[in-house]
């Protein structure tokens, strides 16, 4: 029987620290916010920010431990952020998470705002559409490409500089593995200073602070802190080559269950957009006005290939 520092009995340990200790649950909580208060840049503090929440595991403990420690990271202004694909299945769970998010986070300004008031159309329509007409996207793509404007767009609307996501290290082992497949060069960064938007709006930036933190230990943390979390997967989801990915990262784990191939994939990741960092214009989209690095933004291009293209 092993002993946490405290005196307690030790249940937990880190697999991805080969130096891990062993902890009690509480210490163990304690341990994994410090993992994660790391990965707030110093840049971030004294800045307001807005907490992308999914009603998934991810974003749900990052804006938990945001929310807990505010004061510590002296952010002057913290949001939530929950963005309504309108997906029948998820959207009763979703509504229960706002409404515990409502009673845990005392103060905390929750923003609910559906694809059908940004972009006009529910997901499960936009799917519809382009299944009927054979363009190709999958739903994940139009729904990432819509989410990703949206929350960009939300941002600025409510003036933050950052809005944080609850993107974990598997998560962006994936995304880098899709964005090879593709053939996608590394991330771009956005040059404010060129903007043609008016200058009174600012540009959020996305952080990941769980960037270096396995979802692995993300379950433990809600299984301790009893958070409710959406247990519906997303009908589309079997569809997207990321779960198809996912699935294989899984295999990867079971060889390497310290995840060093992770790592290294987020380091390689880094590299690349060190060497590869390109300053791109941003515009106010000509159709819907909200910003994008084209004159006419990623979403408008999918409506009008959707609904309008003969
Ligand atoms: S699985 Fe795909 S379609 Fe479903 S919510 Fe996630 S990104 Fe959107
Ligand atoms: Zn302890
Ligand atoms: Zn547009």
């Amino acid at each position: 029987m092993t002993t946490c520092n405290c005196g307690a009995l030790a249940v937990y340990s880190d697999p991805f620290n080969p130096y891990s200790l062993e902890y009690c649950s509480s210490c163990f909580e304690g341990y994994i916010e410090k993992k994660i208060l790391k990965g707030v840049s110093r840049r971030v503090r004294g800045h307001p920010i807005a907490v992308a929440v999914s009603g998934g595991k991810d974003s749900l403990v990052l804006l938990t431990v945001l929310h807990a420690y505010q004061d510590e990271l002296k952010l002057p202004m913290l949001i939530a952020v929950v963005l309504e694909e309108e997906i029948p299945e998820i959207q009763q769970e979703r509504q229960m998470i706002i409404q515990y998010m409502q009673n845990e986070f005392s103060g905390l300004p929750i923003y609910h705002v559906t694809y059908s008031e940004l972009f006009g159309h529910k997901l499960p329509n936009l799917v519809s559409a382009n299944d009927r007409k054979g363009c190709g996207y999958t739903p994940c793509s139009i729904c990432g490409i819509f989410r990703r404007q949206a929350l960009f767009e939300l941002g600025v609307r409510h003036s933050v500089d950052f809005i944080a996501l609850g993107t974990t290290l598997e998560d962006e082992a994936a995304t880098t593995i899709l964005n090879t497949i593709r053939g996608i060069s590394p991330s771009f960064q956005y040059d404010t200073s060129e903007s043609v938007m008016k200058s009174s709006q600012k540009l959020p930036q996305r952080i990941k602070p769980l960037a270096r933190i396995s979802e692995d230990l993300l379950r433990v943390y809600v299984k301790i802190r009893k958070i409710p979390t959406i247990s519906t997967p997303c009908p589309y989801a079997q569809r997207s080559l990321r779960s198809k990915i996912t699935s294989f990262l899984i295999s990867l784990k079971a060889r390497d269950p310290q995840g060093s191939f992770l790592f290294n994939i987020l380091k390689s990741k880094q590299e690349s957009e060190r060497k590869s960092v390109s300053q791109r214009q941003i515009y106010a989209c000509e159709r819907c006005k909200m910003i994008s690095h084209h004159i006419l933004c990623p979403s408008c291009r999918i409506l009008f290939k959707i609904f309008e293209l003969g």
